[in-house]
């Protein structure tokens, strides 16, 4: 049996990054969810800061599109209450919520201090695992990541190779005054913790507060060795993050 050809996939998310990359991110959208990959995609939302501007896009275009939410159990409160609350005004029909394997946590993370112990250990039980084995069902997942977030995203494509899927961050090129202005002309309701000084949001053990001028996600596991939680890593050759 052959084995799949990596540097194939990455050609193959090149050749689609340069024909997407120049659309809006809603044509984007409309062309993955649509036309192209129509039920063979999924979008992966934190439900965090920034998140309902992608998921009021894919409200516009495809309402039953499966949107999977990692829930790993560790969430601020606040976080829950949004998911329910922008599902609802969005109209989205087909909402996952991924949780950690029971067996998985009950031998790991017991008492709750793997997050401090291993946060790397915790982000693979509660985030990638799910992920990953939830995944298996689709060809491709469009992400809300933007190059503006972070120094380790300021060369994001459009359209990456994910191992055997494409990944696709349609919202790449925009920054953060285009989101504010599409939120406010479509009056989208802010996380609740944006306002308490949190522009990037996970969960509740590693997130902190930031300063204005810092990078936004500077206060995700703040004093740590770690800047993503894994779920983003390239699988195919160093088209991702
Ligand atoms: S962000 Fe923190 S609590 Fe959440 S899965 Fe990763 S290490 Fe665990």
């Amino acid at each position: 049996m052959s084995r799949p050809d990596p540097s194939a996939a990455i050609r193959h998310a090149m050749a689609l990054d340069q024909r997407l990359a120049p659309l809006w991110p809603d044509e984007i959208l409309h062309q993955i969810l649509v036309e192209g990959m129509a039920g063979r995609v999924a979008v992966v939302s934190s439900f965090g800061a920034e998140s309902a501007v992608l998921l009021h896009m894919v409200a516009q275009v495809a309402p039953a599109t499966p949107v999977l939410f990692l829930d790993t159990l560790r969430h601020f409160p606040e976080t829950l209450r949004y998911r329910d609350d922008l599902v609802e005004r969005l109209g989205l029909t087909d909402v996952r919520n991924l949780e950690p394997d029971a067996s998985g946590l009950a031998a790991q993370d017991a008492e709750l201090t793997l997050a401090a112990r291993d946060p790397d250990a915790c982000c693979a039980l509660r985030k990638t695992a799910p992920l990953q084995a939830a995944l298996a069902a689709f060809d491709g997942w469009v992400s809300g990541r933007k190059r503006f977030q972070a120094a380790t995203r300021a060369t994001l494509q459009v359209v990456e190779a994910d191992g055997p899927r494409l990944k696709f961050n349609p919202l790449a090129t925009w920054d953060a005054g285009t989101l504010a202005a599409y939120a406010q002309v479509h009056e989208l309701p802010a996380h609740p913790l944006v306002a308490r000084g949190f522009p990037s949001i996970g969960c509740a053990p590693c997130t902190q507060p930031v300063a204005d001028a810092d990078d936004p996600r500077s206060g995700r596991w703040a004093g740590r060795a770690k800047i993503e939680c894994g779920i983003h890593v390239a699988q195919a050759g160093g088209l991702g993050q």
